[in-house]
């Protein structure tokens, strides 16, 4: 008799007949799910306007994990940087106390163009950027996969957000819900012919909160980006390539406006070229690339190409240039920069051992491709607030972006928008002629996109006027 009262109960509860009374010890003004760079400004910054906001990842390990490569900044994105410091953010802090290396580029052209580029200790960055959200009072943290976007019942509720459903079938409450779910949506890797499911190596797939976005209407498009091999700097003969000159300190300035000067010892990088045999290995296996044999069907970063996609699109050229760049102060892995790929781990191995000072090189982690959903950004208002459902808020790469930068740059303004419309307070929308942030936003909400979307000087009308050193005395007093 107890088992069937039992089995009841259990049966009531899976129809959701208890679910509002069971959490409602488990409602939070905001709710966020993803800890990337987007994420992460966005919990801290509602919880930094005094909203309880709990922010879900599927790792709490990864929390402010840079996918790619361990630098921030570059030109235009150190723009952002700037902007992000200035309004309130926390990236610029947190590589400024994490970076291995800072250089000004584009020193030698006009102040408008010039980008502040940080090399991050990657796993200092992480770990920082974790310690400022356990440590920031109104923000709560949960370890969990989001399955779906849990939308009001009623006729007239039907466009409004109240909260998520995890695997696991608890639901959480929340007034406004922002969306970063990053590379993870029905995320897929591919290393040659080899396909694994996954937002990241190491990482598990979203594919109930795509389902979930579809069926609330939303257009889904499918992406695709991709990584380079790490390699062991103890197999690399850094006696056969050259040194990066490291600038002097006075030639950079730290991100942030509030981070004294950098003074720790900077580590430099190393360059190297690959060459006319590097070129015909990767000609020779273009049949087992899933980049040329169809396998992947979503568009990548032109801007950022593969290995495979310069050898085809450039066969002129007779090298390319890699920079070999540590990952930071303690360990061993090197990131070589130019050499994304999907070739299968043996054509990685032997086309990497016909560059110079990489002739014995051992692979640590292969390279790989991913291909994910994202959302059409035409769905989204200047506030970053979906138009179809009320307190639904996306930001980051989910919305069709590329980059940590522009990341973080949605995730900040995405969660002052939740905080600002829960106060009843109009939304904070910059202008393309007041920030590179108003640029990203306006471009991609009104313009929407094909391919992942990159923050270039070039996009930026009013760039001579939105220069990296006057990003303070632009927002900082939005941001205050
Ligand atoms: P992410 O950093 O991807 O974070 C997403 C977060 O959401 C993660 O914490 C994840 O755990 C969480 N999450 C996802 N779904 C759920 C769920 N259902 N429930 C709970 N948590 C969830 N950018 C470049 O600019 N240049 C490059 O060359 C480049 N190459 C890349 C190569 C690879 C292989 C990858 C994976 C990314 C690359 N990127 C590159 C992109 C860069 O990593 C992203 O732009 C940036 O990390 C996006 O930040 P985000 O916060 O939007 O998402």
């Amino acid at each position: 008799m107890q088992r069937e009262v039992f089995a009841g109960l259990l049966a009531l509860l899976e129809a959701g007949i208890f679910v509002d009374k069971m959490d409602f010890e488990k409602r939070y003004d905001v709710i966020v799910i993803g800890g990337g760079h987007a994420g992460c400004e966005a919990g801290l910054a509602t919880a930094r306007m005094g909203l309880s906001t709990l922010v879900i990842t599927m790792n709490l390990d990864t929390i402010g994990q840079m996918s790619c490569n361990p630098a921030i900044g570059g030109v235009a994105k150190g723009h952002l940087v700037r902007e992000i410091d200035a309004l309130g953010g926390e990236m610029a802090r947190a590589i400024d106390e994490t970076a291995i290396q800072f250089r000004t580029l584009n020193l030698s052209k006009g102040p408008a163009v010039r980008s502040t580029r940080a090399q991050a200790d990657r796993t200092a960055y992480r770990l920082r950027m974790k310690s400022v959200m356990e440590n920031t009072g109104n923000l709560y943290l949960r370890q969990g996969v989001v399955e779906e976007l849990v939308v009001g019942s009623g006729p007239k509720e039907r466009s409004t957000v109240k909260g998520v459903r995890l695997n696991t079938g608890e639901f959480f409450k929340g007034e406004a819900v922002i969306v970063t779910a990053g590379t993870f949506l029905r995320g897929l890797m591919h290393i040659g012919f080899k396909k694994i499911p996954g937002g990241r190596a190491g990482d598990g797939v979203s594919a109930g909160l795509s389902l979930s976005l579809k069926s609330l209407g939303f257009t889904l498009g499918r992406l695709k980006t991709g990584t380079c091999p790490r390699l062991d700097s103890r197999t690399i003969d850094f006696s056969g390539v050259e040194v990066q000159e490291l600038q002097k300190p006075g030639a950079f300035k730290p991100f942030s406006f509030s981070s004294p000067p950098f003074s720790r010892e900077q580590l430099p990088c190393h360059i190297t070229y690959t060459n006319e045999s590097t070129h015909g290995i990767i000609a020779e296996n273009l049949g087992r690339s899933p980049l040329f044999s169809g396998e992947i069907q979503g568009a990548g970063p032109r801007y950022c190409p593969s290995i495979e996609d310069k050898v085809v699109k450039f066969p002129e050229r007779k090298r390319h240039q890699i920079f070999l760049e540590p990952e930071g102060y303690d360990t061993r892995e090197v990131y070589p920069n130019g050499l994304s790929t999907s070739l299968p781990v043996d054509v990685q191995k032997r086309f990497l051992r016909t560059i110079k000072g990489l002739e014995n090189v051992e692979i640590l982690r292969p390279g790989y491709a991913v291909e994910y959903d994202f959302v059409d950004p035409a769905h989204l208002k200047l506030s970053l607030e979906t138009k179809a459902v009320e307190g639904l808020f996306l930001a980051g790469q989910i919305n069709g972006t590329s980059g940590y930068e522009e990341a973080a740059a949605q995730g900040l303004m995405a969660g002052i928008n939740a905080a600002l419309k829960i106060k009843g307070e109009k939304p904070l929308i910059l202008d393309r002629s007041e920030a590179y942030i108003g640029v990203l936003i306006d471009d991609i909400v009104t313009k929407g996109t094909k391919e992942p979307y990159r923050m270039f000087t070039s996009r930026a009308e009013y760039r001579l006027l939105l220069r990296e050193d006057n990003a303070e005395l632009r927002l900082r007093e939005k941001g205050f």
